[in-house]
């Protein structure tokens, strides 16, 4: 074992919460190491190739986890600086007000967060500067209160899709401009292709590598090691601080002892890492460690019109949340909708094997791709859970029925609008994109891990923040709430641990 070496906080993961943790306490000066497990991801021909990303899973991980029968799966989760986020669709949208307290859907109850949308409302602008997000407010009917506007204009709808907003508006519907963090000039100029599940190594994607991990690596006293797996954090027999991680890098096992340590290495494998640190698990007094793991009930809806080419690049510049806050008549909340980065042949053809990919092209060049996503609850056996290095995911899917309810209304809509052909077909456990809930924040250190600033309730100088601490997954996309909430907390620690 390599000497171990010192610092004042060290931070497990490069991904939206890590790296953006990073960011907000780089100008306190503290000494902070950042340990990555992944490598920085180098531009090659597949980065724009959707046969090499889709249907050979290039930047997929050689991993494999197990689900709660004990099959085993290859899961999309992603691992290299900047995490999940190199292959994000970068929509940077903020939870709504209601998302903050107890809401009863159709599937159950969820419990609300441990304090009001007000509370992170002025982390969510400076998440939104950090990440230069563009957007247009004022369109959204379910648009919380804002203090600040966008620094930037919205990317723009290509034409098709400005048909298409107005197809919308004639079926009844309040189509919304995503908020975005791309700069679509730099973007296209890499190529082509949408960005949505294609890496960023071109330029114009904001995500955590080129924003968060960037903007804390002009400071001196941050340092990152890439491919510096962690292992396990330590802790010292007789107290309750935790001490420090044993990681491996370069073939060596290595020990970095820290002031703070912070755990951000994504919803499943913070869980699995506390999990594997103590017989009971770290931070586990509460037994809630691993639970509640949520994931979106998303599927992809594809609307059909055999008249009409949609010849757009990217495609994905549009929202709907007119099923957001209830099911349109008064009922319970049924989830968000928005368009997909444009799919074409290659990709529909990573799913639907026996058909020729260019009868698929000609299709999906008829074709308008939706996204609907809904909220999964909270539940104490939806869970990551570990054996040795094997992680094991029983995810149990809640509030179906409320995402069936969905898809129904949004094909009865687009019907409404002339598409003649509308498709679906559901995202699977291989997409544990929005995962989150494992580590949650609470104000009962019974049902909660963490605290509201994401300090564990058992070890006051361990943090974990990562979509881990999420109470509840809403029904929007996850990562500006984790980045927000990690500006929060860089500086409730600089204010109460650091002085
Ligand atoms: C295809 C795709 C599209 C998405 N689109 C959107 C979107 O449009 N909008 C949105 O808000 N969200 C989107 N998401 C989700 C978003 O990327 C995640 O919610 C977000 O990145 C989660 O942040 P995190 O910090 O929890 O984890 P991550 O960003 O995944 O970061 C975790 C980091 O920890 C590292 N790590 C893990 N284990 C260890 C270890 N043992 N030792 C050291 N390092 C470790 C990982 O390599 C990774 O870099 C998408 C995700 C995918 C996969």
């Amino acid at each position: 074992m390599v000497d171990a070496d010192v610092t004042d906080i060290l931070i497990i993961g490069s991904g939206m919460g890590g790296a953006t943790l990073a960011a907000g306490l780089a100008p306190t000066g503290a000494k902070i190491v950042i340990l990555e497990r992944g490598e920085r991801l180098k531009d090659s021909p597949d980065a724009r190739d959707p046969r090499a990303i889709f249907q050979r899973g290039v930047f997929r991980p050689h991993e494999t986890w197990l689900d709660g029968a004990g099959a085993p799966f290859n899961p999309g989760n992603y691992y290299y600086v900047g995490g999940n986020s190199k292959l994000y669709g970068a929509v940077l949208i903020r939870y709504r007000a209601e998302d903050f307290k107890p809401i009863e859907h159709l599937g159950g109850a969820t419990p609300g967060w441990p304090f009001p949308y007000q509370e992170l409302e002025p982390w969510y602008g400076k998440a939104e500067v950090l990440y230069k997000v563009r957007g247009r407010s004022g369109e959204d009917p379910t648009e919380a209160q804002r203090s600040s506007n966008y620094t930037f204009p919205p990317v723009p709808d290509e034409p098709a899709i400005a048909q298409v907003r107005e197809r919308m508006k004639g079926a009844g519907l309040h189509p919304f401009t995503l908020p975005l963090g791309l700069d679509v000039d730099a973007w296209l100029k890499g190529g082509a292709t949408p960005w949505d599940a294609f890496p960023e190594t071109r330029g114009g994607k904001m995500d955590a590598e080129t924003c968060g991990l960037a903007e804390a690596l002009q400071h001196p006293n941050v340092s990152l090691r890439a491919g510096a797996h962690v292992d396990r954090v330590l802790t010292d027999t007789g107290s309750k601080r935790v001490r420090g991680v044993e990681y491996r890098k370069d073939g060596e096992t290595r020990t970095l002892t820290a002031k703070i340590v912070v755990l951000s290495a994504g919803a499943v494998n913070s869980a699995a890492l506390l999990l594997r640190s103590s017989n009971r698990g770290l931070a586990n007094s509460s037994d809630q460690v691993g639970r509640h793991f949520m994931n979106h009930n998303a599927s992809a809806v594809l609307a059909i019109d055999p008249r009409t080419v949609n010849d757009s690049v990217y495609q994905k510049t549009l929202g709907l949340n007119d099923f957001y806050l209830t099911d349109g008549k008064g009922g319970p909340p049924l989830g968000n909708i928005q368009l997909l980065g444009k799919v074409s042949g290659p990709i529909l053809k990573s799913n639907i094997k026996l058909a020729p990919e260019w009868a698929l092209s000609a299709m999906s060049r008829r074709a308008v791709d939706w996204y609907a996503m809904s909220e999964d609850l909270p539940q104490a056996d939806s869970r990551v859970t570990v054996d040795g290095r094997q992680i094991r995911l029983d995810w149990r899917r809640s509030n179906w029925d409320a995402h069936l309810r969905l898809v129904a209304a949004l094909k009865e809509r687009l019907r409404a609008a002339d598409y003649p052909i509308v498709l679906s077909r559901a995202f699977d456990r291989r997409t544990p994109s929005h995962q989150c809930g494992t580590v949650r924040i609470g104000l009962d250190p019974k049902s909660a891990p963490l605290d509201p600033f994401c300090r564990a309730y058992d070890h006051p100088n361990l943090f974990v923040v990562d979509a881990s601490f999420l109470p509840t997954s809403a029904a929007v996309n996850p990562s500006l709430s984790i980045a927000a909430q990690a500006l929060r907390v860089a500086d409730h620690i600089a204010k109460t641990d650091l002085t």
